[in-house]
């Protein structure tokens, strides 16, 4: 980890926290951290919030947790979107999946918000706090060790210039690809999922229904289709592997198989889908660090467990780790005497309830998504799910478990 002569950094800064990664995960623990007077720096390497879709959903928990925190009116402010009640469709029946209005909140929705909207307003909000500090254009590159623990880390700026950050404790939430998680050595344990998704939006057009999402079912694919306040989101779930020769069909033929499954917006997919820069492509992952934190260091979000988009839960879970952290380690940040057990305790907390949903989303995978793939074969619910939708005793359960997740984290601090 010894820097190279033209690594020096041009300044060395020092912090209580450094957080790495302007993610849901990196921009919420910053926000609570400064909110509790702890001074945080967070590293983000783009220049702003807004960059490749990945993914809008703002799920009732965590709008529950803004509203603790007096932000939840600021952000309905906002122009957005509200999913109400998710619908599956096959070929022979249509049943309501989720009807979230059953989750016992204040907000029985989840909120369709662009990402970059949500990060730039919770950063506005940060920005208020003299502990805040965020830098922009920070590609960290190296970790600062110390003692045999990470005391911090170096990173780039546009300029190439190299600068240094010491904390007592870094946090990573810089994502799936996480370079922290890289040159810390951790290795994460990865499942299969069977898919790919691509997303795309289309326009809104007169005598469109709102605040309702459909997952289509039919022809080898899945078609989920929500909406996004301005626009509607639009997902193409496709076998694993497939992308190289949908692609070498043509941006005509993606819009052949969606009108196929959804055979109301045929002519609305020919008529908007032109270009392959509409349409970014999620490679569906699963995966699970065994230990999230070393002395000095801890892994939070995607950085620590990417989440199966099955059920769209990716952003709820990094903010519940970050709101955990905070719970559990601001006051001690604070004061400068964080060890490896309370990094281990924000582990521990937080485990469990990603194992449950990863374990949940791994079942929908084998027994829906994988049926629904394959071509040449007449898709059928399991019986599980016409149970789950179809007895009015066990209809709460599917959005309880989406909307709300498992444990989800109360907001303690500040
Ligand atoms: C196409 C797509 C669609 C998705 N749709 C949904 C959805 O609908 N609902 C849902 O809940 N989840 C969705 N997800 C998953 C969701 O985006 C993630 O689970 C969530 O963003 C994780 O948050 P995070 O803060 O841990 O990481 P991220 O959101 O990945 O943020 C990591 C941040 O770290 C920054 N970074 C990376 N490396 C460095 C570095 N070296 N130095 C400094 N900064 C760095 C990145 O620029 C990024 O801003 C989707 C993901 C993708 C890719």
């Amino acid at each position: 980890m010894a820097p190279t002569s033209d690594e020096t950094p041009v300044e060395t800064t020092n912090t209580n926290c450094v957080v790495v990664g302007g993610g849901p995960a990196g921009v919420v623990l910053a926000y609570l951290l400064a909110r509790a007077g702890t001074p945080v720096t967070l590293l983000e390497a783009h220049r702003d919030f807004d960059r490749d879709f990945r993914g809008d959903t703002i799920h009732p928990s965590t709008l529950e947790a803004l509203d603790a925190l007096g932000l939840a009116d600021k952000l309905h402010a906002l122009p957005h979107g509200k999913l109400r009640v998710m619908r599956i469709k096959t070929p022979d029946s249509e049943r309501v999946m989720a009807d979230f209005g059953r989750v016992r909140s204040k907000f029985p929705y989840v909120m369709i918000m662009p990402q970059a909207r949500f990060l730039d307003f919770l950063a506005g909000e940060a920005a208020q706090y003299p502990a805040f500090k965020l830098v922009l254009g920070a590609n960290v590159q190296r970790l600062v060790a110390e003692n045999g623990a990470v005391a911090g880390v170096r990173y780039r700026d546009g300029e190439n210039r190299w600068h240094e950050v010491r904390a007592p404790l870094t946090v990573a939430a810089d994502g799936r690809h996480s370079k922290v998680r890289a040159l810390a050595g951790f290795e994460p344990e990865r499942s299969s999922p069977p898919m790919d998704v691509m997303w795309t939006h289309l326009p809104k057009e007169p005598g469109d229904a709102a605040d309702e999402g459909t997952m289509h079912v039919g022809g080898g694919h899945f078609v989920i289709i929500f909406d996004r306040g301005e626009a509607w989101l639009v997902g193409f779930v496709y076998l694993k592997g497939g992308f190289q020769n949908l692609r070498a069909a043509g941006i005509g033929e993606l819009a052949r198989q969606l009108g196929d499954v959804v055979p109301a917006w045929r002519e609305r997919f020919a008529r908007h889908l032109t270009d392959w820069k509409q349409v970014p492509v999620l490679n569906v992952e699963s995966n699970r660090l065994p230990v999230w934190h070393k002395p000095g260091l801890l892994l939070i979000g995607d950085a620590a467990h990417v989440m199966s988009p099955v059920g769209g839960v990716g952003i709820n879970y990094a903010i519940q780790d970050a709101i955990e952290t905070a719970n559990q380690l601001a006051g001690k940040l604070k004061s400068g005497t964080v060890n490896d057990a309370d990094l281990a305790n924000v582990q521990q907390a937080r485990e469990w309830p990603v194992k449950v949903i990863q374990g949940v989303q791994t079942a929908i995978q084998e027994r829906v998504v994988a049926a629904g793939l394959q071509e040449g074969t007449a898709f059928r619910l399991p019986l599980a799910v016409r149970l789950l939708t179809g007895m009015p005793g066990l209809r709460w359960i599917v959005p309880k478990i989406l909307g709300w997740g498992v444990r989800p984290a109360r907001v303690k601090v500040g």
